[in-house]
C-alpha cells in the first residue's frame, strides 16, 4: 500500500481504517449521536444497541459472548486493566507470583512491575528461546499454587512468534493460574474463533486489525469478573467494569473490523501476506548483502512479518535513509525513540550489534506485489549507498 510517496510496511505499529468500517462509522459521527446510556429515550436506546451488537461481533472473533467483551481504550488500557485489577483484588493472599514472558509487551511488563513494588507481587519472567517461543519445560517449572497469574502474548508484535495457546493453557489450568493473553497482534495473524475458550482475560486492540484507533476490548470470562478491579470508576457503565460513556462510533468500527476478520475470508488474505513476505525475504537474502531473518523460520510466525538483521548496519541509519520512501521500524512502534535495546531481541539472544541492525517489515492486505518489489530496489540502494558512505 502506497500513501503519498511512501510505501507502508508498518502494519503491526497500526493498520490503516478499512473503508468499510469506516463508512459504518461515519453516520455516528452525524445523525446517530445518542449517549448509549441515555436510557430514557430512543436516541440513546438505539446507541445502546448498536454498541451491543458492536461487543457482539468482537465476541464472535475470539468465540466469547458478548457480556463477556468490556470496551476500553486499546490494548494498553486492556493490558493494565488485566494485571492490576486482578493484582489488586487479590494482593495479600497466598497467590503471590505473577509470570509474564519476557518478550510481553512493555503494556504488560510494566504494570506487572507496579504489582511488585506496590502490592508486594513476586514478577518473574517466563524464558523463551530463538524463536520467540515460550519454553514449556520452564513455565512447567515455575508453576505451582503460589501463582496468581500468567500473562503470554499469542502473537509478538516485533519479531511476529506464534505461541502455541492451547498447550499453554493447558499447563497454566493444571495449576489454577489465571492466564491473560494479549492478544493485540493476533487477529490478522492467525484464526482465533477460539481463543476465548483457552484463555481466561483477553486484550485486543482496534487499530492493529484495520479498525479505529482509541479503542480496545478486554474479554474476561465470565466465572472470573468478580476477581477484576476496575481501572476507572465513575457512572457504573460496562457492569461497572469501566466507567465512562462508550465512544459509539469507534466501537461500532471495532465490532465492523473484528466482523470482517470472522469466518474463510480472512484465511485468503493471511495466505496472500504470507507469501509476498515470504518473496521479500527471499529476495533480500538473495541480494548479496548479508541479511538474515530474525525469529521464528517456519509457520510459527506472523505472516506478515519480516524482522531482518542487516549485518554491519544501523537500522536507524537505513530507516532514516529510505525516508519518506518507505515506512517500517526498529523495535515495536511504542518503544521508538526511547534509545535502548528492544528486550524482545534480547530475549532471543541476539547481541547488541545485531540489535542495532534488525528491522522489522510488517505488510498489510493492502501490500502489492509491486510494492515489494519497489522495497527490494529501495532498500538495495540505501545498503549500496550506506556502505559507500562507510568505506570512504
Ligand atoms: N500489545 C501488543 C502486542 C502491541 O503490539 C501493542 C501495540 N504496539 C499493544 C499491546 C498496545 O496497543 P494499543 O496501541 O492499542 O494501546
Amino acid at each position: 500500500m502506497k500513501t503519498g510517496k511512501t510505501i507502508y510496511l508498518d502494519h503491526q505499529a497500526t493498520t490503516p481504517l478499512d473503508r468499510q468500517v469506516l463508512a459504518e462509522m461515519a453516520p455516528y459521527h452525524g445523525g446517530s449521536f445518542g449517549n448509549p446510556h441515555s436510557s430514557d429515550h430512543s436516541l440513546g436506546w438505539e446507541s445502546a444497541r448498536d454498541t451491543e451488537k458492536a461487543a457482539a461481533q468482537v465476541a464472535r472473533l475470539i468465540g466469547a459472548d458478548p457480556d463477556e467483551i468490556i470496551f476500553t481504550s486499546g490494548a494498553t488500557e486492556t493490558n493494565n486493566m488485566a494485571l492490576l485489577g486482578l493484582g489488586r483484588k487479590a494482593a495479600g493472599g497466598r497467590r503471590h507470583r505473577i509470570l509474564v514472558s519476557a518478550i510481553e509487551h512493555k503494556s504488560v511488563l510494566a504494570p506487572a512491575r507496579v504489582l511488585e513494588k506496590q502490592y508486594a507481587f513476586t514478577v518473574e519472567q517466563i524464558p523463551v528461546d530463538r524463536q520467540g517461543c515460550v519454553e514449556l519445560s520452564a513455565l512447567n517449572d515455575m508453576l505451582d499454587e503460589d501463582v496468581l497469574a500468567v500473562s503470554i502474548m499469542a502473537v509478538n508484535n516485533e519479531i511476529g512468534t506464534i505461541q502455541n495457546i492451547a498447550k499453554i493453557s493447558d499447563r497454566i489450568r493444571c495449576h489454577g493460574a489465571v492466564f491473560h493473553c494479549d492478544a493485540a497482534q493476533a487477529p490478522i495473524a492467525i484464526p482465533i474463533a477460539s481463543l476465548a475458550t483457552h484463555t481466561d482475560i483477553l486484550s485486543l486492540s482496534g487499530h492493529k486489525m484495520y479498525g479505529p484507533m482509541g479503542i480496545g476490548a478486554i474479554f474476561i470470562a465470565r466465572l472470573l469478573q468478580d476477581r477484576i478491579e476496575p481501572l476507572i470508576y465513575g457512572g457504573g457503565q460496562q457492569s461497572g467494569f469501566r466507567s465512562g460513556t462508550l465512544p459509539v462510533p469507534l466501537c461500532v468500527g471495532m465490532g465492523v473490523a473484528a466482523e470482517l476478520l470472522t469466518g474463510e475470508g480472512a484465511g485468503e488474505k493471511r495466505r496472500e501476506l504470507r507469501r509476498r513476505r515470504d518473496h521479500f525475504v527471499r529476495r533480500l537474502r538473495g541480494s548479496g548483502w548479508q541479511v538474515s531473518l530474525v525469529g521464528p523460520e517456519g509457520g510459527a510466525r506472523h505472516p506478515a512479518n519480516a524482522s531482518l538483521c542487516f549485518h554491519g548496519f544501523s537500522a536507524h541509519e537505513i530507516l532514516g535513509a529510505l525516508q519518506p520512501r518507505l515506512a517500517a521500524s526498529t523495535g515495536s512502534a511504542c518503544t521508538s525513540g526511547i534509545p535502548e535495546p528492544s528486550h524482545v531481541l534480547r530475549a532471543i539472544g541476539l547481541n547488541g550489534e545485531d540489535s542495532e541492525a534488525t528491522i522489522r517489515f510488517s505488510l498489510g492486505f493492502g501490500t502489492t506485489d509491486e510494492d515489494i518489489e519497489q522495497s527490494v530496489i529501495l532498500i538495495e540502494e540505501v545498503l549500496e549507498k550506506l556502505s559507500k558512505s562507510k568505506s570512504v
